[in-house]
């Protein structure tokens, strides 16, 4: 390779970057920044909050400075659609788009790569058929571990939602785009088989912000999804994946100490759908993840998150 010329920004340097709001806490810009270093593009990457009612105008706009791609967070994977004049076709179904590609019409092309970054962790293991997940939270992120999930084969997924409501309108919008062979089903929170459900399951996700905060003494803030006492029923081996990356570990999380489970959270998953984002915006196919790993870990250290 080349020896790195970009190190600072010049009159070339293109813009590609997150919006959402709030975006200040994103560790996308540090994973970014370092994997456009190693492969010497002359682009920088930026946290760009905004409000909802500018958001479409700040999206279309970026479009007309040769802005190179985006990312789209919280609370903005559905309106992003809005900018789109192409959308692919599974995010079109799941309605939530995290990548903004620039197309040729001069416009916007949609994807999400939320599902490539949900997997990856779990591809190590190769036989995921005939086995047992449970996702907790039907929002947007649960769509997409929901497909990865039935990418990578398993045998019954089951979804745990708050409400009725929620659970049959992610359930409606699931199903058709699932593999007809997955047994795909729903139960609410309060439901009284929830802890067979728990101790059958291999592999159990918290899609859902519960123990995001870092204020952990605050008694007040619900920390560990579907509350502590429910957790009793946790076989061992069991894999308990939470999306969240901050806290490390989540309370929850912890619990796999205690009931010997094995534990992923949501850093890998951001760093490889960060990844598979930049392989669209570059079309280079090789990433320089350890790289974006180490930025990752570094930063976390240094903010002692
Ligand atoms: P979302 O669309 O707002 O969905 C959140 C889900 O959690 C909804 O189903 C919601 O229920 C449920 N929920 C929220 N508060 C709850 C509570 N107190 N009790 C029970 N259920 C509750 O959010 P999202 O985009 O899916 O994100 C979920 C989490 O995943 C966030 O923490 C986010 O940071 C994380 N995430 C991480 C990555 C990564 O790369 N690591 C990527 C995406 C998301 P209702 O449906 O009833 O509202």
């Amino acid at each position: 390779m080349e020896p790195n010329k970009h190190k600072t920004i010049n009159g070339d340097t293109s813009l590609v970057g997150v919006l959402g709001d709030p975006v200040n806490h994103s560790l996308s810009p540090v994973i970014h920044n370092a994997a456009l270093l190693e492969l010497n593009l002359n682009w920088c990457y930026l946290a760009i909050p905004s409000k909802e009612i500018h958001f479409e105008l700040v999206v279309k706009g970026l479009r007309k400075i040769n802005c190179k791609g985006l990312n789209i967070t919280i609370p903005y994977k559905s309106q992003a659609m809005n900018c789109c004049t192409h959308i692919n076709n599974f995010s079109k179904n799941i309605e939530a788009v995290n990548t903004l590609v620039p197309n040729d019409n001069d416009g916007w092309s949609g994807f999400n790569t939320d599902v490539d970054g949900f997997i990856a962790p779990l591809l190590y293991e190769k036989n995921w058929a005939k086995k047992k997940a449970l996702i907790i939270g039907t929002g947007g992120s649960a769509k997409a571990v929901a497909k990865g999930l039935d990418l990578l084969g398993l045998g019954t997924i089951t979804c745990i939602s708050r409400s009725n409501e929620s659970l049959m309108k992610f359930l409606n919008i699931i199903r058709p785009n699932i593999n007809q062979k997955t047994n795909i089903n729903g139960i609410t929170k309060d439901n009284l088989s929830l802890k067979h459900y728990i101790n059958e399951s291999n592999l159990i996700i918290n899609a859902t912000p519960i123990g995001m905060t870092n204020k952990s003494i605050d008694n007040n803030i619900q920390q560990i999804p579907l509350g502590r006492e429910i957790w009793n029923n946790l076989k061992k081996d069991t894999i308990l994946y939470d999306l969240i990356y901050t806290p490390r570990p989540t309370e929850w999380l912890k619990l796999t100490t205690q009931y010997g489970c094995k534990r992923i959270d949501g850093l890998e998953m951001l760093i490889q759908q960060g990844a598979s984002s930049l392989r669209l915006w570059s079309g280079i196919e090789e990433m320089p993840i350890d790289i974006m790993r180490e930025a990752a870990h570094k930063e976390l250290l240094n903010k002692k998150l």
